[in-house]
């Protein structure tokens, strides 16, 4: 792509419109930023940019910012379709991209790109250690931590450092409703469950938008696909890429497979035809949901020339991300778990199937819509009581009323003391709220981490 002395408008000044305007500047585009915040809350990216010149046009996104330009870059957090100006300049033909397009066309580097409703980061995480592993260059990010960006900007060739052997990121949804030529040497669907509905009018749509990862995809280049996934398998004869399966049950297809309590590769594609990875009882993560993320990291791993070895090793050692069934602290033979990054009920539900343990269980925020109820049967089995947070507290008990024993807190503080009270010895304390932060807190993060102080102060 060519920028040079084009009008670009970055819309959006988080992390990913800072990265994509230095970027810009840098190819020499003339750049425009806007932003919903006033300048008085940007004050930090905008010192960070020192790149000019650049105009700004905060606290709102004025028609006037886009009426000259000749391109439009869009941060992960704004959506195009509800920016009126945005919806005008896409209809005049002017080119509406993602941060994750532009910095794919400026990159030489092979990507790997992973999406999915739930697992995305873990698997983002645990599939750039086995590729570190195995001694490549690699650039962990998109949707989890840095952008896509920054990967262009520290090593695209010609600054005396090596350019990167592989970037791995993370893709959103979102992202992917914002990409052109995007193709990943390596794409990752892990699956496609309810989410977001919210944002997407039917669940169809949603799946259409994870499913733009394959769409410019060629023979030449691979798929990891969750077999175990009904709506992710269903579609997988429309991917031209070539298929790699990832399944809890051996099949006959190339992939990773769980076989005989061990992770195993099959396929034309490694030297041999079945090799094992991994036993699972070496595979530290809790819970039947990692063993999903294993088995695709594993897949990304084998489909990019890694040892088994080094598979084995880096998922041997890996101790999973913050926020996702990140063990706190044990108190009085109570196991506190921090499981704030569960913002769906099939996030819960798998956390929930991650215990043996009697739960108490705080959950609520929220609500991304969805259905809450099919939790009633595992609340039943699992939670011996449970305390609504947030928003979502009239809703979660009309659909959980009579399954688990409930009550109410008005604070994190409060759920927490509610929950240290009603627990005994073995018992897990965990939050696992299924639904978003934002009615409370600034993100899941946020969340997690007044948790865990709360936690720690008991
Ligand atoms: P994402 O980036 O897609 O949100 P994470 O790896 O951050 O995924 O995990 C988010 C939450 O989803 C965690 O709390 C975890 O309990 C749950 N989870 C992780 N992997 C899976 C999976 N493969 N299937 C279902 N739920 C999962």
């Amino acid at each position: 792509m060519d920028v040079k002395n084009k009008r670009v408008t970055v819309v959006g000044f988080g992390r990913s419109g800072l990265a994509a305007a230095r970027l810009l500047i840098r190819r020499q585009a003339v750049v425009t930023v806007t932003d919903l915040r006033p300048s008085s809350e940007l004050e930090a990216p905008m010192a960070a940019l020192k790149e000019g010149p650049i105009r700004y046009r905060l606290g709102g996104h004025p028609a006037e910012a886009f009426d000259d330009a000749d391109l439009v870059v869009m941060s992960p957090g704004v959506s195009a379709e509800t920016l009126q100006p945005v919806r005008l300049a896409a209809a005049r033909g002017i080119p509406v991209i993602g941060e994750i397009e532009l910095g794919f066309s400026f990159t030489t580097a092979p990507v790997v790109a992973i999406t999915g409703t739930n697992g995305k980061s873990t698997t983002t995480a645990l599939a750039g250690a086995i590729l570190k592993e195995a001694g490549g260059e690699v650039f962990i990010g998109g949707n989890l931590g840095r952008p896509l960006c920054e990967a262009v900007l520290e090593r695209s060739g010609g600054e005396g450092r090596p350019p990167w052997d592989w970037i791995v990121v993370e893709v959103s949804s979102f992202q992917l409703e914002t990409i052109r030529s995007f193709r990943p040497r390596v794409a990752v669907l892990l699956n496609v469950t309810p989410n977001h509905l919210d944002r997407y009018r039917t669940m169809e749509d949603y799946r259409a938008a994870k499913w733009r990862l394959f769409e410019n995809q060629t023979a030449d280049d691979l798929a990891v696909i969750n077999a175990d996934d009904p709506v992710v398998f269903q579609q997988a004869a429309s991917i031209r890429a070539r298929r790699l399966l990832i399944s809890r049950t051996p099949r006959p297809e190339e992939g990773v497979y769980l076989s005989s309590s061990a992770v195993v590769s099959i396929g034309a594609w490694t030297p041999s035809t079945r090799q094992e990875i991994i036993r699972q009882d070496e595979i530290p993560l809790r819970g039947s949901h990692n063993i999903e993320n294993v088995l695709a990291a594993s897949a990304v791993g084998i489909a990019c020339g890694c040892p088994a070895g080094a598979v084995r090793k880096a998922v041997k050692e890996f101790k999973g991300l913050e926020h996702r069934l990140e063990a706190v602290r044990r108190r009085d033979s109570v196991l506190y778990v921090n499981d704030s990054k569960a913002t769906t009920t099939v996030a819960l539900a798998k956390a929930l199937e991650a215990f043996c343990e009697p739960i108490v269980l705080i959950a609520g925020g929220r609500s991304k819509g969805g259905e809450f109820a099919f939790l009633r049967d595992l609340l039943r089995q699992r939670v011996k009581a449970a305390v609504l947070i947030g928003e979502a507290r009239p809703i979660l008990r009309a659909a959980w009323s009579g399954a688990v024993s409930m009550t109410e807190a008005g604070s994190l503080e409060e759920a927490v003391r509610l929950a240290a009270q009603t627990s005994a010895a073995g018992d897990v304390v965990l939050l696992s709220p299924a639904c978003a932060s934002f009615d409370m807190f600034r993100d899941f993060e946020d969340r997690g981490n007044r948790f865990k102080e709360i936690v720690n102060g008991l």
